[in-house]
């Protein structure tokens, strides 16, 4: 069995324990072994690392933005060298295959450097205002951010959510999922002597103490979450009363619709990938969980979809070749298998996986799933799963389809598969979710700004109206 030695949380330039040495365990979800464990942080940890980042908010804003990128470019190389050790803590902790894992850490790395050349835009405008007067705006970081993240791509958000923060020249204090913080713990050591001390933070621990902690803390007035529809809820009315300003990337219960023109088989295939069945079990907000057929092309794309995912390789997740390791944790797992029980009571037909695959006793594992026959009235059909369960609906009728296809709480991502160029246009105009794809699998390029409609979420990430959300703009008026 593998243990990881226990690592530490980095507040105000130490590596810590909790200050009262609570921890909590990180189990191992292919052997169900406690691997090692984490800090749980109390309140007067998450006191310490709000001072801290404030502490260090007056030199860390004036830090000119070329330096605060050169900065970012190191923290993006520290990454890529320390990139396969980062990917093998994350396959050991939340299962999540080594290959996958390596492309997460380079993507991080990506973005990291994309902020730290934008961080020039942190800029003011002057105001036309008359031949005796100069008005203009100043951008000022917020002079502490919380960066709160889930646990599905654990050492890509912790890590690369943060850059936007940083390079606007505003501090953070950022916490990951607490069932897969071993690779946040690791960064933490890899970036302790990298920015100014107090600039970077990392707290693990429990939602309810170190998320709320942190999420209500009255001198943290900036608050950027990724997670849950539930706990985004309550990290909003956590910010009323100080008028936090919050942002939240929220869950996602994403359409893919296939017309009739669209090559039944090759939209079959990409469904599989745009629903992340082999980068992440499906435990990722962007899946497409429900895809709408139209009855012309049906057979011939469950026929595909049944074959594309009897090819996926289950197993364990530290090998090079294996497309699904098991799902992050046991509760976790508990909740996708309670899904699979609903689709079947509901009536859907399971054209594939809902079992433990054979062979596989021990670990979290759950077959590639596919039901067909779903209609809106299943509990699969609406609620987010956040596992390996893909929903199968049919259409013949545009607008009926499309208003079932919105008809959920969430509005995140689209996919639309047509060679007709003008109905995939007013087809992504219809869907009412933040971001679409035609053709694809929902890959992203860097700089495409990322975020949902309705419930999914509030804000863009991952794009310069990211960096401009961690400031406000003063304006000032000069009477000359
Ligand atoms: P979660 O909401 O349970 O937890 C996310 C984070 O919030 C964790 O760090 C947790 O400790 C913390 N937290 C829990 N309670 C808190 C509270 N009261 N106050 C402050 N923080 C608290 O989510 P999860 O189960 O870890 O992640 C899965 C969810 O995340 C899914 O809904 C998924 O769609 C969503 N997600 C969204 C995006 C996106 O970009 N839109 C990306 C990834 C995941």
């Amino acid at each position: 069995m593998t243990t990881i030695q226990s690592r530490k949380m980095l507040i105000d330039g130490e590596l810590v324990n909790a200050s009262n040495g609570a921890t909590l365990p990180a189990e191992n979800p292919t052997t169900e072994q406690v691997i090692g464990d984490l800090p749980d942080a109390t309140a007067e940890d998450v006191d310490r690392a709000v001072a801290a980042a404030r502490r260090a908010s007056p030199e860390w804003s004036g830090t000119p933005w070329t330096q605060r990128g050169r900065l970012l470019r190191d923290y993006a190389d520290l990454l890529d060298e320390h990139r396969d050790e980062l990917a093998e803590l994350d396959a050991l902790d939340a299962g999540l295959p080594v290959a996958s894992m390596r492309a997460d850490v380079t993507s991080a790395a990506n973005e990291i450097r994309y902020f730290a050349g934008l961080a020039g835009e942190t800029k003011g405008q002057t105001i036309p205002s008359g031949p005796d007067q100069l008005t203009y705006t100043e951008f000022v970081p917020y002079p502490v951010v919380a960066r709160i993240v889930p646990f599905n791509h654990p050492i890509k958000f912790i890590s690369s959510k943060v850059a936007a923060a940083l390079a606007a020249g505003a501090p953070v204090v950022a916490k990951p999922g607490e069932q897969s913080s071993l690779s946040a713990l690791r960064l933490a050591e890899l970036v302790k002597d990298l920015f100014p001390v107090g600039v970077l933070n990392i707290i693990t621990g429990s939602g309810a103490t170190a998320g709320a902690g942190l999420s209500g803390h009255p001198d943290v007035p900036r608050v950027a979450f990724t997670g849950s529809v539930p706990t985004g809820a309550r990290i909003m009315a956590a910010g009323a009363p100080t008028i936090k300003h919050v942002s939240l990337e929220l869950g996602g219960k994403n359409p893919m619709i296939v017309f009739p023109d669209a090559e039944a088989e090759r939209a079959a295939v990409a469904s599989v990938a745009a629903m992340n069945f082999a980068r992440s079990m499906g435990q990722s907000c962007g899946s497409s969980s429900r895809v709408f057929v139209h009855r012309d092309v049906k057979d011939r794309f469950v026929n595909a979809l049944v074959k594309r995912l009897s090819e996926l390789k289950v197993g364990d997740p530290m090998r090079d070749d294996t497309d699904m390791g098991p799902i992050a944790f046991r509760a976790h797992y508990e909740k996708v298998c309670s899904y699979v029980e609903a689709g079947i009571e509901e009536g859907a037909t399971l054209a594939h996986g809902g079992k433990r695959p054979a062979g596989l006793d021990t670990g979290f594992f759950i077959e590639p799933t596919a039901f067909t026959d779903v209609t809106m009235d299943m509990r699969i059909a609406k609620e987010e799963i956040f596992g390996p369960v893909v929903s199968v609906l049919d259409w013949d009728d545009y607008d009926e389809m499309i208003a079932q296809a919105n008809d959920v709480e969430f509005g995140l991502t689209g996919n639309v598969w047509t060679n007709d160029i003008s109905q995939a246009l007013r087809t992504a105009r219809h869907i009412d979710s933040g971001y679409i794809s035609v053709n694809g699998t929902g890959k992203r390029p860097t700089g495409s700004p990322f975020g949902g409609f309705k419930s999914s979420g509030l804000g863009k990430e991952s794009s310069l109206d990211e960096l401009l959300s961690y400031g406000r703009n003063k304006s000032v008026t000069v009477i000359l």
